[in-house]
């Protein structure tokens, strides 16, 4: 069917839509020819286009039987005259048997001894050939103007997506011309109009689809454009957690924020973590490492959810711990603080000195798979005790007291923060450092 190789051509079309704007060069965003708007404007046009031909073929035929038409001559003739005008217009057709009658009345005057049956032949078949004409211009009239459907319909949904993803801000659409000679009085009529994008411009004509007064072409072998231009710069979106917008890292996001406003831990340190969470920016970073860091160099905290074992952590546990590197570096400093720093050595020396009770501490599951202990246990023995842990950091990067300070800090809130049962340590053998923990926490009045 005509539609469907039509298809191809609107498809390529609309591609060319995108590279014509000279607004999109240096916009990175990838131009989604398969979106509905563009598919079901090509669908659409398929079907209304095989309507509008059949109806243009109707008023062909019925442009060859008018009256005048039938008197002159026999419906054996009329028959011959209107095959080669199928496909054509009623303007094409008209035009064509005209051109038959021309002939026929020319040769009759030229050569009056010649057959009607001859003159009839000799008329037929140059109409034939004239038709043959008619059908190439018309089928060039046909590409042309779909064509100049489609780049228009794919100039504008390229722009359309780009600000949908926040390339661009609020447009406007200006009707441009090819500023030739050529330009039609309707179209340098419309020339620099400009209009909101849902606007139609005005022009007349039949209306073939809806939204065809959106764009150009107005009429057939029209060559004019649509200018896009931005009249505002597109909204930034206000950095909350929330507002990520990947799934993945959304639905954690969500949940940790719930879980800060029902804790039992230390009041002024969920108050600081929740007043972090809500300006803490998160960035996914497919090249790291680690499921979560946070980069205190320039406040972000990046994750990876496809670094090894990221599916399998705790993930309150990962977004309160990453918080609270990022309330510790922001604002707290616990590294700074003697007290605390005393009582990491202290509580370092007490496991250390008696390791079977660490071993028989992780010999409760409740202790064995809780990320929070093992990694403050792993911190705070510099990494001496990883063997017996689940996860922790490694000895060298624990030589840094201002690194061992900041994880001993987070896990300390994780555990503070959290409901499992290594909490009734914080009045066990974390006693000492709690104590320091919520010096740290109080220290600094929270407006600093
Ligand atoms: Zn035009
Ligand atoms: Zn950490």
């Amino acid at each position: 069917m005509a539609s469907d190789r039509l298809n191809s051509m609107w498809t390529r079309a609309v591609s060319a839509g995108r590279k014509g704007q000279p607004i999109l060069d240096n916009v990175p965003f990838e131009f989604d020819t398969q979106a509905s708007g563009i598919l079901n404007w090509i669908k659409d046009r398929g079907a209304n286009f095989v309507t509008s031909c059949t109806e243009e073929q109707q008023n062909a035929i019925a442009a060859l039987l008018t009256k005048k038409m039938r008197d002159g001559h026999t419906v054996d003739e009329l028959a011959r005259m209107i095959r080669p005008c199928i496909g054509l217009t009623a303007g094409q057709a008209a035009a064509n048997a005209k051109y038959y009658d021309n002939i026929v009345s020319s040769l009759r005057k030229e050569h009056p001894r010649m057959k009607a049956e001859t003159i009839r032949q000799r008329a037929r078949d140059a109409a034939q050939k004239y038709a043959e004409r008619q059908h190439r211009e018309r089928a060039f009239l046909i590409a042309q103007t779909e064509s100049a459907f489609a780049y228009n319909r794919g100039a504008d949904e390229s722009i359309r997506q780009a600000q949908e993803q926040g390339y661009l801000g609020m447009m406007k659409k200006r009707w441009s011309t090819s500023g030739d000679d050529a330009v039609c009085t309707i179209c340098s009529a419309l020339e620099g109009t400009e209009i909101d994008m849902d606007s139609e411009f005005s022009f007349g004509g039949r209306v073939l689809f809806p939204g065809h007064r959106m764009l150009p072409p107005a009429h057939p072998r029209c060559a004019c454009a649509v200018e896009y231009i931005e009249e505002e710069p597109p909204i930034k979106f206000i950095e909350s957690p929330i507002m990520t917008g990947d799934k993945w890292i959304d639905n954690f996001i969500e949940d940790y924020d719930n879980s800060l406003i029902y804790t039992n831990g230390d009041e002024s340190m969920s108050t600081r973590l929740l007043i972090s969470h809500d300006e803490v920016k998160y960035e996914k970073d497919e090249n790291m490492g680690v499921p979560f860091l946070y980069n205190s160099d320039r406040d972000v905290i990046s994750y990876n959810p496809y670094a090894e074992n990221a599916n399998d952590y705790d993930m309150r546990f990962a977004l309160t711990h990453e918080n609270a590197h990022r309330v510790d570096c922001l604002s707290l400093h616990s590294w700074e603080n003697e007290n605390f720093r005393q009582a990491m050595d202290s509580t370092a020396l007490l496991i250390m000195s008696n390791p079977e009770a660490l071993e028989k501490l992780l010999q409760n599951d409740d202790y064995a798979n809780d990320f929070a202990f093992n990694d403050l246990m792993s911190s705070l023995t510099r990494g001496k005790a990883n063997d017996m842990l689940l996860v922790g950091h490694s000895e060298e990067y624990l030589e840094s007291d201002y690194r061992r300070s900041l994880e001993v800090f987070a896990d300390i809130t994780c555990i503070d923060m959290g409901e499992s049962a290594v909490r009734k340590e914080l009045d066990g053998i974390l006693k000492e450092l709690y104590e320091a923990y919520k010096e740290v926490v109080a220290w600094k009045s929270l407006e600093s």
